[in-house]
């Protein structure tokens, strides 16, 4: 399973939309985000303001795609969607924020990805919600200022460190998705499965839950292929046996890590003696990019205690070792 993107085909995508929780009250876990996001849409559509910018940063799937269409919901208005790498020249910014309505939220995924000119240009439109647009062409050709109507630029970055300071500066609201507990998790399997009208057993549930990864995509593309497996080699409903079935076909491990987490475990351990290594070099060692590796891996390797960081590098933790039934000290491949 690639935690980039659950999805398998266009069938999935379909999917993956109906299980998008559409309001606050149907989205579970991120409390602490949910908190203050209710009290600032509140305000908002009290003064009947545009709400602040609002940015959301952590690992992929965990709901800000969700989110920043549940803010367009809650404030009752239309929202639009791009994303940076998508995003090439100011034009095509422009031709974004001059269709927007008043109060209306765009909303610009992988928002780190945004060209340097493009990011300029939306300074500008955050900030006064101005923008400059060039007319006419050859020795006629001038720059008019147009007003925009206010609107809520939300973005979505799996890595803030990498946003510049001026864009990070103009959003006034910051949230942080963390990765969500089984317990949590299991809570959104049950609640996607009863979307999906499929009757499922809680320790399946439970099963499914502790495998994914901390994260709601990973949870539901699961959920997906062991309904697969219910309704082929099952009777037709989710027991706890045939989800552990399904998840040993699937070649998902008891802690939910896929193939490329215990590739970096193991190269760790096998190549570097255990580290610390740093992140170029195991990135070239396991052929996978750093940045994705620092984005999507390492931060949930780290927070279930794999690994830790180091000044020089990262090491591979006790638990590693246990995981993948290796002995610390033991010089194993080299
Ligand atoms: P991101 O934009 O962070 O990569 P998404 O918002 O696209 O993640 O979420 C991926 C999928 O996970 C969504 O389709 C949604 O169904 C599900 N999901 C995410 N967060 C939640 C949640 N808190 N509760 C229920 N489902 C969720």
């Amino acid at each position: 399973l690639d935690p980039t993107n659950g999805s398998f085909n266009t069938e999935d995508l379909d999917i993956e939309k109906k299980l998008r929780p559409l309001s606050f009250d149907d989205f579970t876990g991120q409390e602490n985000v949910l908190e203050n996001l209710k009290v600032f849409v509140e305000a908002a559509n009290f003064r009947n303001e545009a709400l602040d910018h609002t940015l959301f940063h952590g690992p992929p799937g965990l709901g800000k795609t969700t989110l920043a269409n549940i803010l367009a919901n809650e404030l009752g208005v239309g929202i639009k969607i791009t994303s940076g790498p998508v995003l090439d020249k100011p034009g095509d910014l422009a031709g974004l924020l001059t269709n927007l309505e008043e109060r209306d939220v765009l909303f610009i995924d992988e928002i780190h990805r945004l060209s340097p000119v493009v990011e300029e240009y939306l300074y500008s439109a955050m900030e006064d919600f101005k923008i400059d647009i060039m007319i006419e062409s050859g020795p006629n050709a001038r720059t008019v200022q147009i007003n925009l109507n206010p609107f809520t630029l939300v973005g979505a970055t799996t890595r803030s460190g990498l946003l510049t300071a001026p864009m990070r500066a103009r959003f006034g609201i910051h949230s942080r998705l963390h990765y969500y507990s089984t317990e949590l998790l299991t809570t959104i399997v049950e609640r996607s499965s009863a979307i999906l009208k499929m009757p499922i057993a809680m320790e399946a549930a439970i099963e499914i839950a502790g495998r994914s990864r901390g994260t709601p995509r990973i949870a539901n593309a699961l959920l997906r292929r062991v309904r697969d497996f219910a309704q082929i080699k099952g009777n037709g409903t989710i027991d706890v046996e045939i989800a552990k079935y399904a998840l040993k076909a699937l070649h998902v491990d008891a802690h939910g890590l896929d193939e490329m987490d215990n590739k970096i475990l193991t190269t760790i351990i096998d190549k570097f003696k255990g580290g610390p290594v740093g992140i170029t070099t195991l990135a070239t060692a396991v052929s996978e990019n750093g940045e994705t590796i620092e984005e999507v891996y390492e931060p949930f390797l780290i927070q279930e205690g794999f690994i830790v960081r180091t000044p020089r590098g990262r090491e591979a933790t006790e638990k590693a070792y246990k995981h993948l039934g290796k002995v610390k000290g033991y010089n194993q491949g080299e």
